[in-house]
């Protein structure tokens, strides 16, 4: 497990893949695939439109182009999604464009609700246990008070900006018991192998399992729950997200799922309970090298096996420095982005931020899902896939230049006034403002710094 190195200067930064990338058979798109991927017809440009994203060129290029020029690729680490599954097919905004699942967001339904965490009633209060992990841990002792939903709501009406974003109407959601018939060759379980979902008048089966790693007295099962907001999605509902504190699986061979989305049925659920800061030491989560500290060239490298140099041995430049750092426009709101983050207090200071930064982020993840957006493979991006919670706090909080396209064309469906860089910035001024009431967290004040770069150039 790494250790927390906080002290760490993070001088060189990281914005190539990766030297573990080529080993994994991971390879990086060109500049022009990266361009065709986030055209409607995906071509690339012509020449002198792909020669100013490559040169970050201001008269030719238009604010679309500087942003892609200055967003990172992904880092591809050891044992990250894209290493393990380096062929993964990228889903390009033309394919996006002719996704026969997708959604499309219209006038009549294009709300996003936001469902609180179920209530606990009485007579299964046992269940209340199950979402404290298990076992010891440093910061075990400190209570965090849990997740407020206005929270997730705010950031999520900041990220999806131009769509309505509210709480859940009418009843609240409460878990209750759920009386399975005795069979004859089936002794009763002193923990109830199911619960019941109620919302309004109707009650769904859940099922209840001992975790595979046993953090948890027991993990819900996440089919059921999205079922249960399957039969009960409001008229007018783009799509329904569900809070839930306890830990969730999705089939047998899982060990835990942190969120997920059916897309095409409007419905994604979002747990909060390996989020939390007591599980960081178990998670192996370096709390100095979270996004955007994650770009840390010498942090990548130790994670690569990269031989650290030693002594007055010349440390091997790392490819991202090579001209030095404004050789490359997507140094500068990084760098931004780490200094900020830098500058914050230490993450155990405020542990409900840091709780709020990780759950806001794959809740905006899973609704990306429901308006169709694939895993991305293009660049760091909020949408790429992960196979666990180490990987997941080092990805970022914002939208690739591909994913960012499929976001816009369908939030202007329903704002057809607004040109795209209209949009644009008002979205990020909402994102700017919300971070700017959390720059206390890391990742809030690095997003805040990085949405900073680009105010004021659309
Ligand atoms: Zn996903
Ligand atoms: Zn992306």
């Amino acid at each position: 497990m790494a250790s927390p190195s906080v002290s760490c200067p993070h001088s060189k930064l990281q914005v190539t893949v990766s030297p573990h990338a080529a080993e994994a058979g991971y390879s990086r798109r060109t500049p022009s695939q990266l361009a065709a991927a986030a055209t409607p017809s995906g071509r690339a440009p012509g020449s002198s439109r792909t020669q100013a994203i490559l040169l970050n060129d201001d008269d030719d290029g238009g604010s679309a182009a500087d942003f892609a020029a200055c967003c990172p690729a992904p880092l591809v680490l050891p044992d990250d999604a894209l290493a393990v599954e380096p062929d993964s097919d990228g889903q390009s905004l033309r394919s996006w464009i002719q996704e026969k699942a997708r959604n499309a967001v219209t006038e009549r339904r294009k709300t996003i609700y936001v469902a609180s965490a179920p209530e606990i009633s009485d007579e299964v209060f046992i269940m209340s246990r199950w979402t404290e992990p298990l076992g010891k841990s440093r910061r075990h002792k400190v209570a965090v008070k849990p997740l407020e939903p206005e929270h997730v709501t705010d950031y999520l009406a900041a990220f999806y900006h131009g769509l309505p974003v509210k709480p859940y109407p009418g009843s609240t959601f409460r878990f209750v018991p759920w009386e399975e018939r005795q069979t004859k060759n089936k002794k009763p379980a002193t923990v109830p192998e199911y619960v019941g979902l109620a919302i309004g008048t109707s009650v769904t089966r859940i099922r209840a399992r001992p975790p595979p790693d046993k953090k948890f007295t027991r993990q819900l099962n996440l089919t059921d729950i999205l079922d249960a907001l399957i039969a009960n999605l409001p008229g007018d509902a783009y799509s329904v997200l569900l809070l839930v504190d306890h830990d969730l699986y999705e089939d047998d061979d899982d060990d835990f799922c942190c969120g997920r989305a059916y897309g095409g049925s409007r419905v994604s659920v979002v747990s909060s309970a390996r989020y939390r800061p007591e599980l960081d030491d178990y998670s192996g989560i370096d709390l100095g090298h979270m996004w955007p500290a994650s770009h840390c060239a010498s942090y990548v490298e130790e994670m690569c096996g990269v031989p650290k140099a030693k002594g007055k041995a010349k440390a091997k430049a790392s490819p991202a420095t090579k001209g030095g750092e404004d050789a490359d426009p997507r140094m500068k709101p990084l760098r931004a982005a780490v200094e900020a983050a830098r500058l914050a207090p230490p993450a155990e200071d405020d542990l409900y931020a840091l709780w709020l930064s990780r759950f806001v982020r794959t809740a905006s993840h899973e609704l990306g899902h429901c308006l169709a957006l694939g895993h991305c493979v293009y660049y760091a991006c909020v949408m790429q896939s992960t196979t666990g919670m180490a990987e997941d706090v080092r990805q970022p909080p914002y939208l690739c230049p591909v994913d960012m396209k499929k976001v816009t064309r369908a939030v202007l469906d329903v704002n057809k006034r607004l040109s795209e860089d209209e949009y644009l910035a008002q979205r990020d001024m909402a994102l700017f403002n919300f971070c700017g009431r959390w720059k206390q967290n890391a990742m809030f004040a690095g997003y805040q710094a990085w949405l900073g770069c680009f105010l004021g150039q659309k």
